[in-house]
């Protein structure tokens, strides 16, 4: 009855990462390499909807693909519309 290990891994940004941000997001440590990364609020609806789901930096995300290619997922809906926001702040900004 077990599909193949079908790990769920949520890639995310380093905090040392310059630029995007998103508001409500939290610090979290990379299973990796224990950088810190922030998990926006979209990052823990997906954590939410997978329970044992890994959080990796993009940096060792890039590692793990090559190492073993796996399924990318799109971007959910709610990681759009955070996105979505992102721009739009940096547009009045500017
Ligand atoms: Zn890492």
């Amino acid at each position: 009855m077990s599909m193949a290990e079908e790990k769920t891994v949520l890639i995310c940004m380093r905090v040392t990462h310059p630029g995007y941000r998103v508001s409500g997001s939290l610090r979290v440590q990379c299973a990796d390499c224990g950088e810190l990364v922030s998990v926006s609020p979209s990052g823990w609806l997906i954590l939410q909807d997978s329970p044992g789901a890994e959080i990796v930096c993009v940096e060792c995300s890039l590692k793990r693909m090559l190492a073993e290619p796996g399924e990318i997922k799109p971007p959910s809906p709610a990681q759009l519309d955070e996105i979505g926001e992102y721009l739009r702040q940096k547009g009045s900004a500017a």
